[in-house]
């Protein structure tokens, strides 16, 4: 179906032509106080919850209540080498090679020991480069890094910044005056002009305020040119787009798994390091056990050997509950996979903007790029200011908020970023063509 075709379709006739359409089914949708489903469009804040999730938790306290410590060799998937059973399904979301991939830990936390070995800086070349308004934990965990360093907390003596070096080592891309996204050329042209002086770019693979989706392949070719190392937050990217890390040549990357990935609130993070980085044991890492060889770690020696790949970057054990929930879900998408689901998204996204226009009131504002190559499923609508009749009291964001609300009144489930954003995030696993209808229907309702 080509998006000439789909335009003509009815939301009725492209559920039904939906070769995905069996899997909502897998998902629990929340209910409305009415007890209907409610129109869920936040799996880019917290996917839903497989149903499948509950048994496969269900197994591991069976095994736990019935082995105890022998769970970890004779459970029905035993735990400790439970992590593995996520590489191969992780290496196919991201487009990594199972050795570049592993399940560890939290997002920030993620970011933060990765920035220790690829964050190296020199007096010379010691920048980061970030988006301004990215997420603010990757604000502050950058900031924090620069700050380890500038202030020679962990650093050894030849890497000292230069003088004033905290203030401006940070570059933050900013959108062009009057623009609300970044334009390629623009990034590109920031990292050739301060290229050599950058350590690290790192970028969210897709904005989570715009939705804007960075051009990942051309901005590391760029860096790369330059000396620099690349890493992207997949937190809004992960399971949204199709994302080929290895052949884009990414240095590093970490995404959360609650997002698009389903796992559940605090579900087990991710990290991509590519192979040209597995066997670079003299990059300076912060270790723990269960990065050490596995053949020789319960021999409890005191020398620290790291396994190659990413899994070389573990610290702890992992936690087995979080890891069956990733398991559960990630088994969804090996049996739905990324093309399919990509290809159903970009209609399905394609679908609510062109309601959006349809509705074409001056009030709201797409400001996701309306290119699909510069954006996964979410759109986020700029809420403007209700004109007030003069001499009433101007509260934008209170006035801007009320749609928003009136929104949730009706069984709508999107988010609200302050100032004026209502971030809508149709999924293609679990969300239909008659959801973005209906919301459409509601918005229309709401905006009279
Ligand atoms: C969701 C999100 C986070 C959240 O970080 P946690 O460590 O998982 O709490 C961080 N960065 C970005 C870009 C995000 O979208």
């Amino acid at each position: 179906m080509t998006g000439l075709e789909s335009n003509k379709l009815s939301h009725v006739e492209m559920d039904a032509a939906d070769p995905l359409r069996r899997f909502r089914v897998e998902f629990h949708i929340p209910k409305h106080t009415d007890g209907s489903e409610v129109l869920y469009f936040t799996g880019n804040s917290l996917g839903l919850q497989p149903k499948r999730t509950s048994e496969y938790i269900q197994q591991e306290l069976k095994d736990w209540a019935e082995l105890g410590v022998e769970g970890h060799f004779h459970a029905k998937h035993p735990w400790l080498p439970y992590h593995e059973f996520v590489t191969e399904p992780l290496a196919r979301i991201v487009g990594a090679k199972p050795l570049e991939v592993v399940a560890m830990n939290s997002l920030t936390v993620n970011l933060h020991l990765l920035m220790v070995s690829f964050y190296r800086p020199t007096a010379e070349r010691y920048k980061i480069i970030i988006e301004k308004g990215a997420f603010p934990s990757d604000q502050y965990a950058v900031e924090s890094q620069i700050k380890v360093w500038s202030t020679g907390f962990s650093r050894p003596l030849p890497t000292q910044p230069p003088k004033g070096g905290t203030p401006n080592a940070l570059i933050e891309l900013t959108p062009r005056e009057g623009e609300t996204t970044l334009r390629t050329e623009d990034i590109l042209e920031t990292i050739d002009r301060e290229g050599d002086s950058v350590a690290l770019i790192l970028l969210g693979g897709v904005n989570y305020y715009t939705g804007q989706a960075f051009d990942m392949r051309a901005i590391t070719e760029a860096g790369h040119k330059k000396g620099c190392v690349v890493g992207f937050d997949l937190a809004h990217a992960a399971g949204n787009l199709e994302l080929k890390l290895h052949d884009w040549d990414v240095d590093f990357a970490a995404w959360c798994s609650y997002k698009y990935l389903n796992s559940g609130p605090g579900g087990i993070a991710g990290i991509f390091v590519h192979e040209r980085h597995a066997r670079s044991f003299d990059l300076p890492r912060f270790a723990g056990w269960w990065g050490h060889d596995k053949k020789t770690r319960f021999l409890m020696g005191p020398d620290f050997v790291p396994l190659a790949g990413a899994e070389g970057w573990q610290l702890s054990n992992p936690p087995i509950f979080q890891l069956a929930a990733l398991r559960a879900s990630l088994e969804i998408f090996d049996e739905a996979t990324m093309p399919a689901l990509r290809e159903k998204s970009v209609k399905l996204t394609a679908y609510l903007e062109k309601l959006l226009a349809e509705i074409n009131d001056a009030r709201i504002e797409i400001i996701t790029p309306s290119d699909p190559e510069q954006r996964g499923c979410q759109l986020s609508i700029r809420v403007k200011a209700e004109t007030r009749a003069a001499g009433s009291v101007s509260e934008p964001a209170a006035s801007n908020k009320t749609l928003f609300n009136a929104l949730t009144e009706r069984g709508v489930i999107a988010d609200w970023r302050e100032p004026d954003v209502i971030r809508v995030a149709p999924v293609p696993l679990y969300n239909s063509f008659e959801d973005v209808h209906k919301f459409a229907e509601i918005l229309k309702e709401c905006l009279v």
